[in-house]
């Protein structure tokens, strides 16, 4: 009791610290998250009390250098806040991308980015954060003679038990994530990309790919390659389709997929960390390439993304994990089927695909299969809601890529769509799902090519090929090697049994 007594001032002050700082920062992260019910709600309470207790420990150690802290708290307190008011607001992703804007300045940005209750919301974070400093510095106790120290000790060590028991489970929620996206964007990439010689050429005219890189689609969930139920009705119905069902991959997540997809890099290299760029092979050909995402850019891939002559992310600051993502279709909106007269060309469109949470990746009109999920706490969802939900993004998968089609169908230039995704998705096998997990599941994605009439007539044997290598077994490397074989690349070496279009 008498400790209790000694140490009362101290409990009050981090009491007081603690509960200021969830409603001004961490908080932020949870207001988005569909709960569906008492079961989702009750896990949420408990993540959220996790989360606190071990931004408790962290605060607490922060603290004992008490004149770092006095000086440091108010401006790292307002910047957060800052982030959190945008969570708050539009559930923006706080990751490097953002940090790069804030610190380069995109002065558009900041501006948009000002209003009165920002203003506001700034205002009262770093005048509470003074008044928390008054308080801070009458306190006669706050060392690590303190009891209270080794709770912080053990909150820390929570942290780290809670991260190795679930990767992410704290630091992609506020105020971690905020470190983390500084980390990240100091990081320098792992990956070099190597220069091709000048000599590299094409002798091809009027050549049109449209490469769709998909995410989280597995290939088995597509009714064109005998899913039982209908998710590509439209897709159906074209001609000049080809589905390839046997794709491989053991990259099962979007940072270690990508770059291998969009380089020499093979599914089976670990230790060369230097790679042919698709995209500056192309360029050097005289192609002119292009890039539309609407997923934020990954540090390991952003180098290869650059080498594109034109980038356009379209969202930029909302990742797979906001509610408040843009959706696919307006990908469509920034692809000009007429921007290059006399060059070839290609394409990529990165969509943010059949990523959970599902239901955020598509609209009403989509929702198909019910019921859908209605929490993103799985443990309060059935595996027939988490199907339905999946199912429902093919569906919008199948409206977009038909929508494209027929506008690429406008055009009398020999025109390639290739779509292929990043990776498949693990769908309860082994009470599994998601991705980014051991699992063959998620190791079959969808992929599939649809070529314009012109593409047909003029190249009678390659179309011949493609459907004679449909059922054949390729990795993800067949997509660098078959997208340089098609443009007859010459100055630069290709494994043409890695190419989709040769003839085995
Ligand atoms: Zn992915």
């Amino acid at each position: 009791m008498e400790k209790i007594k000694k140490y009362k001032q101290e409990i009050g002050f981090h009491a007081l610290l603690n509960v200021i700082v969830s409603f001004f920062i961490s908080l932020s992260s949870y207001v988005h998250i569909p709960y569906g019910g008492v079961k989702g709600a009750f896990v949420y309470i408990i993540h959220f009390v996790v989360l606190q207790f071990t931004l408790f420990g962290f605060l607490y150690v922060y603290s004992l250098s008490k004149t770092f802290f006095r000086l440091t708290f108010p401006i790292l307190f307002t910047i957060l806040s800052a982030l959190a008011f945008w969570v708050y607001t539009q559930d923006i992703t706080v990751e490097s991308s953002i940090i790069q804007a804030i610190l380069e300045t995109k002065f558009d940005i900041a501006v948009d980015t000002l209003s009165v209750p920002f203003g506001f919301y700034l205002i009262s974070a770093f005048i509470v954060s003074l008044f928390l400093m008054k308080k801070f510095q009458k306190l006669k106790q706050n060392n690590i003679k303190s009891p209270l120290f080794i709770i912080a000790i053990i909150a820390i060590l929570s942290y780290f038990i809670a991260e190795n028991y679930r990767f992410g489970v704290l630091k992609r929620r506020l105020p971690y994530n905020s470190f983390v996206a500084v980390k990240k964007y100091l990081e320098k990439p792992k990956m070099q990309l190597i220069t091709p010689k000048n000599n590299v050429s094409s002798d091809k005219k009027n050549l049109d790919i449209i490469f769709v890189l998909g995410e989280s689609v597995r290939a088995d969930h597509i009714s064109i390659n005998g899913y039982h139920r209908e998710t590509t009705p439209l897709l159906s119905e074209q001609n000049n389709i080809v589905s390839f069902k046997n794709i491989f991959t053991p990259l099962t997540y979007t940072a270690i997929s990508v770059p291998q997809i969009l380089t020499n890099k093979s599914i089976t290299d670990n230790s060369i960390t230097s790679f042919y760029g698709l995209y500056s092979i192309l360029n050097k050909a005289d192609f002119h390439t292009e890039w539309i995402g609407n997923q934020s850019i990954e540090k390991s891939y952003e180098a290869i993304i650059n080498t594109n002559k034109k980038v356009t992310i379209i969202d930029p600051f909302h990742s797979v994990l906001s509610f408040k993502k843009k959706k696919d279709l307006a990908l469509l909106d920034q692809f000009n089927l007429n921007i290059t007269d006399n060059k070839n060309r290609i394409s990529t469109i990165h969509m943010i695909g059949s990523h959970w949470y599902y239901n955020n990746k598509y609209t009403k009109e989509f929702e198909k299969f019910t019921p859908v999920t209605n929490s993103k706490y799985v443990g309060a969802l059935s595996e027939e809601q988490l199907i339905n939900s999946y199912d429902n993004t093919i569906l919008y998968l199948d409206y977009f890529i038909n929508s494209l089609i027929e506008k690429l169908k406008t055009s009398s230039k020999e025109t390639l769509l290739i779509y292929l995704s990043d990776h498949g998705e693990i769908l309860g096998e082994n009470g599994q799902w998601f991705h980014a997990q051991n699992n063959t599941a998620s190791e079959n994605p969808a992929m599939l090519v649809w070529y314009s009439e012109s593409f047909k007539i003029n190249n009678p044997e390659i179309v011949k090929n493609l459907l004679n290598n449909q059922y054949k077994k390729f990795s993800t490397d067949f997509l660098f090697h078959s997208i340089l074989d098609i443009s007859n690349i010459k100055g630069f070496e290709i494994n043409k049994r890695q190419s989709i279009f040769s003839k085995f």
